[in-house]
């Protein structure tokens, strides 16, 4: 989800790049096309400057000429007449454009001279190459006539000649007035405010000489005006004009076409945007140009700073979304780490084992253990002191988990249940690496004055033994964990065979659910003895259970599943109901008729009962319900409790156990000697009787251990009052034993195996 975030996030920054690229693009285009309006616009307005005041000198040139030339006519045209001279030095000195002026004959010779040069120096203009058109032109003129440009010797600098005709009263030609204009320096008309920064300013001839050029240095000048221009050049500069315009450049020469603009290459190969147009009066065409890649230049500094600005917002952009997509990542790796984490302990959790646990095996190897860890009974902490205790220790337990496994990956499960992979199997080392464990975690932890000690059991399976996949070893760990509870021994490995009883119990606890309704349960009855007497006290009770594809089961392998169930509930009634049922039949065919029994002596009737059945509400009425259902009142009925059951759950059944003995129902301690409790509740509580375990009676024969206690529970039980039953004698030894230490009461297989009830008919008649 995030990463897609981040995909979105990077394609909106590349689009705004995009964009913002185009935009730049589009910005270049709209200044190019502004700084050529712009620069067409400035081109056009210099152009229209330049030829019109080059056009005003001319004109006013022509006029001053016109006069002069009228009144010269009267001084004469020679240089005899001072008056002459003295106009011609007028005319100089007041127009400073002027470098000299000269009057010639028609054949050229120059016959009047401003006094400033001096008339023997200057060549016939008829003859001289740069003069001699533009002479024979002024000759054959109405107008003045500009000449080629070119350097004169007597002024020592470039000068252009200005021709006209001087015709006197009677319209004859009799002569030519030549005004030379300066070219370059301060007071050159050419040179014009104008003509500055990289505006070039030429003026070219009608037969393409330059007149006059501002971009060119002195050492060019004489390349420049001595040449006409090439008529390549001008062929592809016509070409171009006649495709924009529709007009030759000769066309120019005749029509009035105004002022153009124009893209080109020079006759230097120079590609030049200039505006161009043709003065008809005196003919010349005035250009005035930009090299192209000056506006190139111009269009740098605004594009720099355009591209400076966008760079700068793509950078912050650029840094807004690294920070975005920072803030992103980070969001989701504290997501992630979240997600693959517990809360409370801060340890992994599960969906971080799956996610890591390859990399892990990577770096600790394939051959492992998983561990379970489930504390024993820590509801009760909960329970009794409430949750933020509870939470308390968790984090104290998963702090010591993580620093004792310190090369293990701790995991927390959930609730009070803790995984840890560790790269360990061999059997020994990790059993005693675990307990060793479980004896840091019993040493105290304090919360809030309070002190724990907390316990836990531990499965454990190892890979590859017990398979290779998370989840059977989990399971299998699992199983093993019970197993270490059931057994209560701390630390148990899984085996298989583990694994087998497992799936057996599985089968056991689904077969169970309808054993009732396929009437599979029967009981059976095992006659209990006075030593003393030989006589039959009772019997007890027991159940069978035959199931159509488990056989049968026996029902120590299948109560404890009952019981964890929930089943034996059900079954419990069944036994009671049943047993009093039978109870009644051999009452009346055998009891009733043997005078042994009377209301002083009465049968007795001992059924076993397991914790969930005592505990069940409403036990004790159904209990009297069935006994008056049945008349028991025929029967001692009692009830076999094991030892173990009693001590785990004294604060529930206590006053059970009162209730019990006011309805006049016995109860008989049973397995006595395996749980290792203190003797002390004995006295407290109403017990009627204590059964020695048949794993004591049956040590009889041998172990002189077992003589020891067994004999010293049978004192016991004297001297509190208990009358002591020892169950499962076999061998006559064993009764022989039994009967020198006065045990009261014996069962088993030596007197009777287990009888259903025709069996026990048969016994009870033969006793009699
Ligand atoms: P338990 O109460 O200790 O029952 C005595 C067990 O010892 C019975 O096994 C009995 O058949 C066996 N036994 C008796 N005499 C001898 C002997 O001389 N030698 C040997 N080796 N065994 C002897 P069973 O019937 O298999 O019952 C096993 C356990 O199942 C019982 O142990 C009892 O705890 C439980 N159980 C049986 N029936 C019921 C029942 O109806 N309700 C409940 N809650 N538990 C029952
Ligand atoms: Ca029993
Ligand atoms: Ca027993």
């Amino acid at each position: 989800m995030s990463e897609v975030l981040s995909k979105v996030l990077w394609r909106l920054y590349l689009y705004i790049i995009l964009v913002s690229v185009s935009l730049l693009a589009l910005g270049t285009k709209f200044l190019w096309d502004t700084i050529v309006s712009e620069v067409k616009t400035e081109l056009i307005y210099a152009n229209k400057i330049i030829s019109r005041s080059l056009s005003a000198l001319l004109s006013k040139d022509a006029a001053l000429i016109r006069i002069t030339s009228d009144r010269l006519l009267e001084s004469g045209l020679s240089e005899d007449s001072p008056e002459s001279i003295k106009l011609l030095d007028d005319l100089l000195s007041h127009n400073q454009e002027l470098v000299g002026i000269t009057i010639a004959n028609l054949q050229g010779e120059v016959q009047l001279v401003s006094s400033n040069i001096q008339k023997d120096h200057l060549p016939n203009l008829l003859e001289k190459a740069e003069t001699q058109n533009a002479f024979t032109k002024a000759l054959n003129s109405d107008s003045m006539v500009m000449g080629r440009t070119y350097f004169s010797s007597v002024y020592n600098d470039w000068v252009v000649p200005l021709h006209f005709r001087i015709k006197d009263k009677n319209q004859e030609v009799v002569g030519v007035f030549s005004n030379d204009i300066k070219l370059y320096g301060n007071n050159s008309p050419w040179q014009n405010s104008y003509m500055n920064g990289t505006l070039r300013v030429s003026v070219i001839n009608s037969s393409y000489y330059f007149q006059f050029a501002s971009f060119v240095n002195e050492e060019g000048l004489e390349a420049l005006f001595s040449e006409p221009i090439q008529t390549v050049y001008l062929d592809m500069f016509s070409n171009a004009l006649f495709e924009k315009t529709g007009h030759t450049l000769e066309d120019f020469k005749t029509q009035n076409l105004g002022i153009n603009f124009m893209e080109y290459t020079n006759h230097t190969g120079e590609l030049l945007v200039g505006a161009f147009s043709y003065d008809l009066n005196y003919g010349h065409f005035i250009f005035t140009t930009h090299k192209k890649a000056s506006l190139t230049h111009k269009l740098m500094a605004p594009l720099a700073w355009l591209s400076s600005l966008l760079l700068l917002f793509n950078l912050v952009l650029l840094m807004l979304f690294k920070y975005l997509s920072n803030l992103q990542r980070k969001s989701k790796a504290i997501l992630e780490h979240q997600s693959q984490h517990d809360q409370l302990t801060t340890l992994p959790n599960l969906y971080f084992l799956a996610r890591n646990f390859s990399q892990w095996k990577k770096a600790n190897g394939s051959v492992y253990s998983v561990v379970f860890i489930d504390l024993d009974n820590f509801k009760n902490n909960n329970d009794i002191h409430g949750h933020s205790v509870g939470d308390k220790i968790l984090i104290e337990v998963a702090d010591r988990l993580q620093s004792y496994f310190k090369n293990g990956l701790c995991v927390r499960q959930g609730g009070d249940e803790f995984i840890v992979i560790i790269p360990e199997v061999e059997k020994d080392k990790i059993t005693s690496l675990c307990q060793n464990f479980l004896l840091k975690l019993k040493l105290p932890i304090k919360v809030n004055e309070l002190e724990f000690s907390i316990r836990a059991s531990i499965g454990i399976a190892r890979s590859p033994n017990d398979g290779l996949d998370m989840e059977g070893l989990f399971r299998k760990a699992d199983i093993a964990m019970y197993e270490a509870k059931r057994r209560k021994c701390g630390v148990y490995v899984f085996t298989q065979q583990l694994d087998i009883r497992n799936v057996r119990n599985a089968t056991i606890s689904k077969e169970l659910n309808h054993a009732l309704l396929k009437n599979e349960f029967s009981l059976v009855y095992q006659p209990q003895i006075e030593v003393s007497t030989n006589r039959v006290i009772g019997v007890e009770v027991l159940l069978r259970w035959h199931n159509e594809t488990l056989k049968n089961v026996p029902p120590a392998e299948f109560i404890p599943i009952a019981e964890s169930t929930g089943a034996i509930l059900d079954i419990g009634d069944f036994v009671f109901a049943r047993a009093f049922e039978e109870f009644l039949d051999i009452y009346q065919k055998v009891i009733k008729k043997d005078s042994k029994y009377n209301h002083d002596n009465k049968f007795r009737l001992a059924i076993n009962v397991s914790i969930l059945q005592l505990s069940r509400e409403h036990f004790l009425e159904r209990l009297f319900e069935l006994f008056e259902q049945y008349q028991c009142e025929y029967a001692n009925l009692m009830l076999e409790m094991t030892e173990t059951l009693i001590i785990d759950n004294l604060d529930k059944i206590g006053g059970l156990l009162e209730k019990v003995k006011q309805a006049g129902i016995e109860i008989s301690l049973d397995d006595f000697g395996t749980g290792f409790s203190s003797l002390s509740y004995l006295t407290k509580l109403p017990i009627n009787e204590i059964k020695i375990d048949q794993s004591f009676v049956q040590g009889l024969d041998s172990e002189t251990n077992n003589i020891t206690l067994v004999k010293s529970i049978i004192n016991l039980g004297e001297n509190l009052d208990i009358n002591v039953l020892a169950e499962g004698v076999e061998t006559e030894t064993q009764l022989e034993t039994l009967k020198t230490f006065k045990c009261k009461y014996v069962q088993g297989f030596y007197f009777s195996k287990p009888l259903d009830k025709s069996s026990l008919l048969k016994y009870l008649k033969a006793q009699e």
